[in-house]
């Protein structure tokens, strides 16, 4: 990048900065836990930096990429955006996630895909534009719908291949193009287990930058079927009463809060 336009960075003077190397964010540890500013990112080595996006809505928030190999300085350290949610809370988490997401399109839109001029920022939306054909590129948000099956009392729980060990949760999958969000709960739910539902209602939703994810929650009811796992991505299944859970998720998921919505209506 060329040096002069670093001088030139958006962030207004202590404006809090989203840096990541890779996909951990970088954060000041001492003496307390907080976002660096500009002016602590400005003389590090980057790969990218942020146009001039408001990331929160507020002027001068920014992100950019560190290189692979870069030193961090004194008191800061690197982190996982999960980490941010413990250490920062909700609302940073929300805000990291979304410069993290923001970062990872803008890097990987750089030039148009009709026409492969490099893209520019359009001026009044969050979105990139070819100045050349008028192509228009807009964030990418990945809606993924997630599922709490109820049966007498039992709440559907299965084990994905990629859980950690002896972790259960409800079932979750990406929406289809042309498929509603209450289509996708009922295929994914056959899909996985066999099992056919009815009764679905929505119950909340939560963005998830992992990498880009929009999970929409659902509860729903057993209508018919035994479960069968279907032995790819779901290992194990079964219907779990709140006396008898396996491992599951941690606190800040939506497939926690609707396990904790199962569980403090059957209590
Ligand atoms: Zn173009």
């Amino acid at each position: 990048m060329d040096p002069e336009e670093l001088l030139t960075a958006p962030s207004a003077t202590g404006a809090p900065c989203f840096a990541f190397r890779g996909d951990l964010l970088l954060l000041r540890t001492e003496p307390s836990v907080e976002l660096p500013v500009w002016e602590d990112i400005a003389g590090l080595p980057l790969s990218g930096r942020s146009p001039g996006f408001w990331i929160t809505g507020r002027p001068g928030n920014c992100w950019a990429s560190l290189v692979e190999d870069a030193l961090l300085p004194e008191g800061m350290s690197l982190v996982t955006l999960r980490d941010v949610w413990s250490l920062m809370g909700e609302r940073a988490f929300f805000e990291a996630g979304r410069a993290f997401q923001i970062m990872e399109w803008s890097q990987r839109n750089r030039f148009c895909g009709r026409c492969a001029t490099p893209m520019v920022e359009a001026e009044n939306e969050t979105a990139l534009m070819c100045p050349t054909c008028g192509l228009v590129s807009y964030p990418t948000v990945t809606p993924a719908i997630i599922v709490a099956v109820e049966r007498e009392g039992r709440l559907l729980l299965a084990r994905n291949t990629r859980f950690p060990k002896g972790r259960y949760s409800v079932i979750a999958g990406f929406v289809e193009p042309g498929e509603t969000l209450e289509g996708a709960v009922e295929r994914e739910v056959m899909e996985e287990v066999s099992v056919r539902v009815k009764n679905i209602t929505y119950f909340g939703s939560q963005p998830w930058p992992f990498p880009h994810s929009m999970m929409v929650g659902f509860r729903a009811e057993w209508e018919s079927g035994e479960i069968m796992a279907d032995g790819n991505e779901i290992e194990s299944a079964g219907w779990y009463s709140p006396e008898g859970f396996p491992d599951i998720p941690p606190g800040f998921s939506i497939s926690r809060r609707l396990i904790d919505d199962f569980l403090a209506r059957h209590a």
